[in-house]
């Protein structure tokens, strides 16, 4: 047994926040499975900064070294190990530029003696569309180079895998599912522009005892979707009076059996009916004269006074959905993106097995064709590993350069006049300069206005009511789910300590090993928590989800991980130490962009804070990234990159 291991083993049922309840020999929390590397790296640390509650400047490498706890724990195999959520490196370039370590031009940084037709900031779903866009509608001796700040191309949309008992499991970092027909002409197109179909989306059947269990393809559909199939359930612990605590089965058929006062079980009812009422029509298209209204109030004033549902109700049960989708509960957000979330529409729902990074992953196979070797299949595209070599060569017209912040962008000369931007970037701890004759940004708001230096006052003002929220997405990979299945579940929501859902996913079948599903085999489970805190200001829920994401650390989130399972699987015989096979962390510190009230139609008679910078380029800078939108979705950020493009070409 190691010295470590003995540590935790004392802690067994004591206080602080080395203990638990249960006890970290208990929650398997020294298990030595899927996380051999990162064991390794742990035992470096000192047990003392481990045990003790740390701050947000701990984590961003103020600890002497060899000290430093890890944060980003571990980070799983293949072409995205190493790269999970933003990385501890990826936030401290970040942080260095926004606390002006870079607010000189570096004499020092080389001259890479580059001048690319285009640069675009950030390799996500908007960077990545904004750089095919170009290469569709270029000439052919025109060029891009796409700088990315992270080890692997994607941004959000990026996923982990684990090697469970033999068998390759993917799961979404983020970005998870997408849908047919998608509402616009120009996401359908670039879909097929980029070689995927959605008609030949095959999924996992069930392989386990009858009766067959209905399965989600997402990680949000039975908890969102109402009325949930009769395998998904509630669990109510000790906050809500039930020790042990007990799952609710079908509970939207059962809601008089939820163990809640009748008031909120008639809100339960109650909002049921919306939703059905809702997806059955009624009400009808709202005008924009009625969204313009809607945008002076909230989203929780709106559902309250339509559906006479209370905020206890939302803030328990719909603030944690509409955090997830949208970056804050309805207290917080515009009243014209108020919703109710239902099932009824006339959609249908994909995921890729590793979520949205699927789409990232055929953008860059149509541009760069050696990059994912093999042919432009669903199969070859997902599972053949990246071609890193391939992303960077000085042959091709677009090139994708990894591991690059950019510090600085700024014309040359004054803006409406200039000819060239010149671009700054941080690459192993070096500085590098480059020039382009067009820049799209579509890193995000939080760094955009401080990168851009030349950045007028009109766009650094809408940047600033720009409020990101911040998520962790926990995946979970277990052996088996016979815990869930023995309770006649896939799936489950609860109301109380770590997360708030999680269900089982059936898998396309081009990315899984096995053609089926069933309760033995091994699966991910994907935990997506928001950290918001309904009734604060915006700007201070914001502030406060970062610092609880940045500051708490891998194995206190662990922690949480295991005791939540423990809490609510040990009654179906789930044993931490025996079913875990392996966590990730993804943490987001800018999930989403909040769309708070003015947020789509402005406010006092001043245009919506995106319209500003989406209007025009600034001299030969145009802006994108999903954030420009009220709803940020993969399709906006394809939406605002094909924008951004096209309003450059008319410079070159
Ligand atoms: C937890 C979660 C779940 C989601 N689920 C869904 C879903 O199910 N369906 C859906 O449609 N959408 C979903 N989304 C939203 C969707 O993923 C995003 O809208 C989309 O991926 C955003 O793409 P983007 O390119 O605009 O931004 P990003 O993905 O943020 O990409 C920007 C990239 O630029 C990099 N960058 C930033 N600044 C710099 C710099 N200075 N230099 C170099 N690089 C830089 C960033 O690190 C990042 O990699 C989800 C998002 C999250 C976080």
């Amino acid at each position: 047994m190691t010295k470590r291991a003995r540590k935790s083993d004392e802690n067994e049922g004591q206080g602080g926040i080395g203990a638990t309840k249960h006890g970290d020999r208990t929650l398997g929390m020294n298990a030595r499975i899927c996380r051999r590397d990162f064991l390794n790296s742990m035992l470096l640390a000192s047990g003392s900064v481990l045990l003790k509650p740390l701050t947000p400047l701990q984590f961003l490498g103020q600890l002497p070294s060899g000290q430093q706890p890890s944060w980003g724990g571990y980070t799983g195999v293949g072409d995205y190990a190493g790269a999970n959520g933003n990385t501890q490196k990826v936030m401290l370039a970040a942080h260095a530029v926004r606390d002006g370590a870079f607010d000189s031009p570096s004499a020092s940084a080389a001259d890479t003696g580059e001048v690319f037709d285009l640069v675009v900031v950030g390799g996500g779903i908007s960077g990545l569309a904004s750089a095919l866009y170009f290469k569709d509608q270029a000439q052919p001796k025109q060029t891009c180079l796409v700088l990315e700040n992270h080890p692997i191309f994607g941004g959000q949309a990026r996923r982990n895998e684990f090697i469970v008992d033999g068998q390759r499991l993917m799961a979404p970092q983020g970005s998870n599912w997408f849908w047919v027909p998608n509402s616009t002409k120009l996401v359908g197109e670039f879909y097929a522009r980029v070689g995927v179909d959605p008609g030949e989306f095959k999924y996992q059947v069930w392989g386990g005892p009858p009766p067959a269990m209905p399965l989600s393809r997402t990680s949000y559909h039975f908890a969102r979707n109402l009325p949930s199939p009769p395998n998904f359930g509630f669990y109510f612990g000790g906050k809500f009076g039930q020790r042990p605590g007990k799952w609710l089965v079908d509970p939207w058929r059962h809601l008089d059996r939820l163990p809640l006062s009748p008031e909120l079980r008639a809100d339960f009812a109650r909002y049921l009916q919306a939703v059905i009422d809702f997806h059955r029509g009624a009400g009808g298209e709202t005008g924009e004269a009625e969204l313009r209204r809607l945008d002076t109030v909230t989203a929780e004033d709106v559902l309250a006074e339509r559906h006479g549902i209370s905020r206890e109700f939302i803030r328990l049960f719909v603030a944690p959905h509409s955090a997830a989708a949208i970056g804050a509960g309805p207290d917080a957000i515009t009243g014209c993106r108020y919703e109710l979330y239902g099932s009824g529409d006339n959609i249908t729902r994909h995921s890729f097995p590793g979520g949205n990074t699927g789409f990232t992953r055929h953008v860059v196979k149509t541009l760069l064709p050696d990059a994912i070797p093999g042919p432009s299949t669903l199969e070859a595209v997902c599972r053949n590993p990246v071609n890193f070599g391939a992303l960077d060569r000085p042959a091709s017209q677009v090139r994708i350069r990894l591991g690059s912040t950019a510090v600085r962008v700024e014309h040359e000369g004054e803006p409406g006049k200039s000819s060239f931007v010149r671009i700054t970037y941080t690459r192993d701890g070096k500085v590098y300069r480059l020039k382009a004759r067009t820049v799209v940004m579509a890193g995000g708001g939080w760094i955009t206005k401080h990168v851009v230096r030349d950045l007028p006052p009109t766009h650094r003002e809408a940047y600033d009511q720009f409020h990101y929220s911040a998520t962790v997405v926990a995946n979970v990979a277990m052996r088996n789910w016979r815990f869930l299945h023995k309770l006649g579940l896939s799936g489950g929501r609860w109301f109380d300590g770590f997360g708030f859902w999680t269900e089982v996913r059936t898998i396309a079948r081009f990315g899984s090993d096995s053609p089926t599903i069933g309760p033995d085999s091994p699966t991910v489970l994907s935990l997506i928590v928001p950290f918001h805190y309904p009734g604060l200001p915006l700007a201070e829920q914001c502030s406060r989800g970062r610092a609880e994401l940045m500051s708490t650390s891998f194995r206190d989130f662990e922690r949480k991980i295991r005791e939540q399972f423990t809490d609510m699987f040990s009654m179906s015989e789930f044993d931490a130490r025996r079913d875990i096979a392996g966590i990730i962390l993804n943490r987001w510190g800018h999930h989403f962009v909040v769309p708070q009230p003015g947020f789509v139609y402005g406010r006092d008679g001043k245009p919506a804070p995106p319209d500003v910078l989406r209007k025009a380029p600034f001299g030969r800078i145009a802006f994108a990234n999903t954030d420009l939108s009220a709803d940020s979705g993969h399709d906006r950020a394809i939406i605002e990159g094909h924008r951004a493009v096209t309003q450059l070409l008319a410079l070159l």
